[in-house]
């Protein structure tokens, strides 16, 4: 066979992650024309969206909103700025969303304020009568950009002209994937995963083959694999620019786990030293993480778990408590507003939000709610019938899992 080694690429929404860092803790929204200045890519709207003040933008959403009756449900994800939760009818992480979705039979219009693959999900869960919309087609998500469905397809059939084994390799895909490689799962006995149920998904799928592919993010599934028993010696890295992955058929014989090369750019900002500044600031302080952090500080925190897991920490935890949290901004930053009895922080004293969730601005849910308004389904997300019918395959597994 033809070993061809290829030009790495790195995913535009990787490159533009650290456009909203700052360091100081303002992340209020500013009109769009002024953010535009980030230098990141923006879908082109209407022009007298981007010169409306934050002010102008909230009374306008409440009118639209308030017009459209039941008829549309705003989801929004923890992620989301302040601006745009404020408006949400149900607010959660990416499967819960998606979920809800689902279930609001009445709404003809879901708007969803997350990211692409999301919105892919909840057009994949919805009714055929019902719309999904995402505000700013630009809201994509790098970690899900570093696994594009050609490369996978090139990863599976290697994998299996190697090692021979055709049906022993079960596929797991997380959440944050594109439809399409949810889809590929559907098609070859895999499943669809999130962060809370993985493990689960990795007893279901070692029951039924010796070997894990598990797409895209590499930490979660390193660190999935650790809990269930998997050593470091029993995994490797599939990178998708380099022939067999840069691995040797022998050490691809002898693994039970197959990581790709992906990860979250947010998540990764967090450091075990500054696990170790926290803790020597706060000597009682717990530090909980998100999974797609690193395996070093995943292993360095008190506890480690979705962002529905990291929410009921904080809730459960005592007044007076210090909680040092890894996971994005936007919500750690709610989560003090809201438990303001108890000490709240983010890991990373640099302040970013994720910058893909970050470009659903305010002017963008107005455009879409006045489109709505005026009978015009602005940046309707859609699944086509094959792949949507695969997808559902590997997450109504999911579901019959856990
Ligand atoms: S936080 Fe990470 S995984 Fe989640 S949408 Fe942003 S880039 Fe993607």
């Amino acid at each position: 066979m033809v070993v061809e080694q290829r030009i790495p690429t790195i995913p535009i929404t990787e490159i533009e992650q650290s456009a909203f860092c700052q360091t100081d803790d303002e992340l209020r929204a500013k009109s769009l024309e002024d953010e535009f200045s980030a230098g990141v890519r923006w879908q082109k709207l209407p022009v007298s969206y981007m010169r409306m003040s934050p002010e102008e933008l909230d009374e306008r959403i409440a009118e639209a909103r308030a017009k459209l009756g039941d008829s549309a449900v705003i989801l929004g994800h923890h992620y989301q700025r302040d601006e745009i939760i404020k408006y949400a009818d149900y607010r959660g992480d990416s499967f819960n969303l998606s979920q809800f979705a689902a279930s609001q039979k009445n709404a003809e219009n879901i708007i969803f304020c997350g990211v692409h693959f999301m919105a892919e999900t909840a057009d994949i869960l919805s009714a055929p009568y019902q719309s999904v919309i995402l505000p700013n087609l630009a809201a994509g998500c790098s970690m899900a950009d570093m696994a594009r469905i050609d490369d996978v397809l090139d990863c599976w059939d290697d994998l299996h002209d190697e090692l021979g084994d055709d049906g022993d390799i079960i596929p797991i895909t997380y959440m944050n994937s594109t439809a399409a490689i949810k889809a590929h799962c559907g098609r070859n006995g895999g499943i669809v995963c999130t962060s809370s149920n993985a493990p689960a998904t990795f007893e279901w799928a070692l029951e039924r083959g010796s070997r894990i592919l598990f797409l895209p993010d590499q930490h979660l599934g390193r660190n999935t694999g650790l809990k269930m028993g998997i050593s470091l010696d029993e995994m490797v890295v599939w990178n998708p620019f380099k022939p067999f992955g840069g691995n040797s058929v022998e050490e691809l014989r002898n693994a039970r786990l197959i990581l790709w090369q992906g990860h979250c750019s947010v998540h990764t900002r967090f450091t075990v030293q500054q696990i170790e500044q926290a803790r020597a600031t706060y000597p009682d302080v717990h530090v909980v993480v998100h999974p797609e952090c690193t395996m070093d500080v995943v292993q360095a925190a008190d506890s480690n778990g979705s962002t529905e897991y990291i929410k009921r920490v904080v809730a459960d935890a005592a007044p007076g408590s210090v909680i040092a949290v890894g996971t994005e901004i936007s919500m750690v930053k709610r989560l003090a507003a809201e438990n303001p009895d108890k000490t709240i922080f983010c890991l990373d004293s640099v302040v970013c939000p994720c910058s893909t969730m970050y470009r659903i601005h305010p002017a963008y849910l107005s455009w879409v709610l006045d489109g709505l308004n005026e009978g015009v389904v602005v940046n309707r997300i859609t699944v086509d019938e094959d792949t949507a019918e695969q997808a559902r395959v590997s997450l109504d597994r999911m579901l019959a899992v856990v």
